[in-house]
């Protein structure tokens, strides 16, 4: 499963563990400063001692900001939710659906649905299209924010006091806060 942050993934690891053993694929390199991609790291790590799974593990590829910013400074004028985010969602799947391929993980979701911030007809629209792409590794469709699980996310974190960040990622949305 590919997580963007630890305040996302409260609700949907809880979820999800009772049907999987999950591994997380933290790969945010489009989060700007490299300082804010580590606390958001952190904060995931501190609540991944909280649940104390021995069966979800965490894999923490290398931060490149550069081939992100590269590609995204082509949509640096369009708004959060839009065109941008479209290629941030993929960029950011399409390298954590290829780890899963390669390592012959059944399943790949993107905890990202769970955001009031993300759209999940994009997000589950990319996931269609890398299923297909890909021979092995199926695409698990999710809208984590259904069935009252942003109240669920919202409430847990509340009771959790994890770290939340006030913008998305990406210089342009800090910019926009
Ligand atoms: S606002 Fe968020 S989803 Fe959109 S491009 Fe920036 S980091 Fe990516």
């Amino acid at each position: 499963m590919h997580v963007c942050c630890g305040v996302c993934s409260v609700w949907p690891l809880v979820y999800l563990k009772q049907y999987f053993r999950i591994t997380i694929y933290y790969g945010n390199s489009i989060i700007y400063p490299e300082s804010e991609y580590e606390r958001r790291l952190e904060t995931l790590e501190e609540y991944l001692g909280i649940l104390n799974d021995p069966e979800i593990t965490l894999v923490i590829p290398s931060y490149d900001s550069e081939s992100y910013m590269k590609d995204l400074s082509l949509y640096d004028d369009h708004q959060e939710g839009g065109k941008r985010c479209y290629h941030c969602y993929e960029k950011r799947m399409t390298e954590a659906y290829d780890y899963a391929e390669e390592n012959r993980y059944d399943y790949f979701t993107t905890v990202m649905s769970i955001s009031n911030r993300k759209r999940a007809d994009y997000l589950n629209e990319i996931g269609e299209r890398l299923d297909k792409e890909h021979a092995h590794t199926r695409y698990l469709y999710a809208d984590f924010k259904k069935d009252g699980g942003i109240t669920k996310n919202e409430e847990m974190n509340k009771e959790l006091h994890l770290y939340h960040q006030y913008y998305c990622g990406c210089v342009y949305s800090r910019r926009e806060e």
